[in-house]
């Protein structure tokens, strides 16, 4: 089966068109400046690129740029469009409505449209590249894979907050988590290379822009650092991670903000880019550290919340069979990597030095032999779980 995977965002838009069930891409790529001008990057067969500039005033007119460059001109890879049976979109917040992924409908648009104010950025978007798809692939279903759906299993003492049980009820205020689909890849790929089969504890480390860590029991999520809404848990490229509540009121009231303004700071202007002054993108600040304090400061404070979420869930989890690394960050960096799990020895985590420094991208062991757990570096593979679960709900329906 023929997937096209959609991740629509704000004013890009990445794709993927993929059969999960021989497990081969054959195309991938993304648009961006959408409502500016227009760039479309595409990848196919063995590594080739295509740079397009297209006018893009919508969402609209960059799926049907892909549309069109995956079927005509150089970049084609399937002759028509006919040939895609399904698609997979990527959606930001599911809230407690869905538990699963789910064949989009009338109702499900709607309910997805009900959480927008969970995540007004992205949700919206999503909805869009949904509708686009029904009007430009008619007839062939579509799928709504939620970033939340993974974390709904997280037991209620860890998604609630202690507020007044009413902001609940009336407003679902809780936590959710993010990242759903890269904890559920990478944790489900640790537990095969793990020897032991059951009552698996594993810790996955999602650090790309955005960063999370799932404590995972048994396949299942039982807590995630990220909360309501995307800010909160570890320190990121952009976002502040967690901060004290009082700190937050105290600066709008210092500072003359209001809502709109400190969601900007904490989600935009925070993190390693509010401390390092420099740059959101870590390579850029690891390479100025040695000469620049607040760079320094910046890999410290992103090192040191990455290794207290661990060691938060190894206790949650009662131990730990293997603690797991992804994303830009977790893949790429031997130093974060090693700073993270230097001291960690008691839990059964050791890391070996040789291993860690080796520069190799596929799924490995980087503890020594005779650590108790494993330490795994992971390549994570969203776009997989999405054509998988968009291929296993076509099948089922
Ligand atoms: P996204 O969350 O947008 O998918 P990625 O998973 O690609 O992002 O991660 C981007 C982050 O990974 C950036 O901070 C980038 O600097 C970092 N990164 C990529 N390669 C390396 C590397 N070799 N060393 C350190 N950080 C890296």
């Amino acid at each position: 089966m023929l997937v096209f995977i959609l991740n629509a965002g704000s004013s890009s838009l990445k794709y993927q068109l993929m059969n999960p069930v021989i497990k081969k891409v054959f195309a991938s790529g993304i648009c961006e400046r959408i409502g500016i001008d227009g760039v479309l990057k595409h990848e196919y067969g063995d590594g080739k690129e295509l740079k397009l500039e297209i006018d893009m005033p919508t969402h609209k007119e960059a799926i049907e740029a892909v549309l069109s460059t995956l079927t005509v001109g150089e970049g084609k890879v399937i002759d028509s469009i006919d040939s895609i049976q399904a698609t997979g979109h990527r959606v930001a917040h599911g809230g407690e409505f869905f538990q699963k992924s789910t064949l989009v409908t009338e109702e499900v648009i709607a309910k997805i449209e009900a959480l927008i104010p969970l995540a007004p950025l992205h949700n919206p978007a999503n909805i869009l590249g949904m509708k686009i798809c029904q009007e430009l692939l008619p007839g062939k279903p579509n799928v709504a894979v939620f970033d939340t759906v993974f974390h709904q299993t997280m037991p209620d003492y860890a998604y609630m907050y202690a507020l007044p049980y009413d902001q609940y009820t009336k407003h679902k205020i809780r936590k959710y988590g993010f990242h759903g689909t890269s904890h559920y890849y990478v944790s489900n790929e640790a537990r095969q290379m793990l020897d032991k089969k059951r009552n698996t504890r594993i810790i996955v480390c999602h650090l790309g822009n955005g960063s999370s860590v799932t404590a995972v029991l048994n396949g299942k999520s039982i807590d995630t650092s990220m909360g309501l809404t995307p800010v909160q848990g570890l320190m990121m490229g952009t976002r502040s991670g967690d901060v004290g509540a009082g700190a937050i009121s105290y600066m709008m009231k210092q500072e003359g903000l209001d809502i709109d303004q400190i969601t900007e700071l904490m989600n935009k202007k925070s993190g390693i880019l509010g401390i390092s002054g420099k740059s959101s993108d870590l390579r850029e600040v690891l390479a100025a550290m040695h000469d620049d304090e607040r760079c320094r400061l910046a890999v410290d404070m992103v090192a040191y919340n990455i290794k207290k979420y661990v060691g938060s869930y190894v206790a949650a989890l009662d131990g730990v069979d293997a603690l797991c690394f992804t994303g830009g960050i977790g893949e790429n960096s031997a130093l974060i990597r090693e700073i993270v799990c230097t001291g960690l020895d008691g839990m059964g985590l050791v890391l070996d030095p040789i291993k860690n420094n080796k520069n190799r991208n596929d799924a490995r062991d980087i503890a020594t032999n005779s650590s108790a757990a494993r330490i795994f570096v992971i390549p994570t593979n969203e776009e997989y779980v999405i054509a998988n679960d968009t291929y296993k709900v076509v099948m089922e329906s």
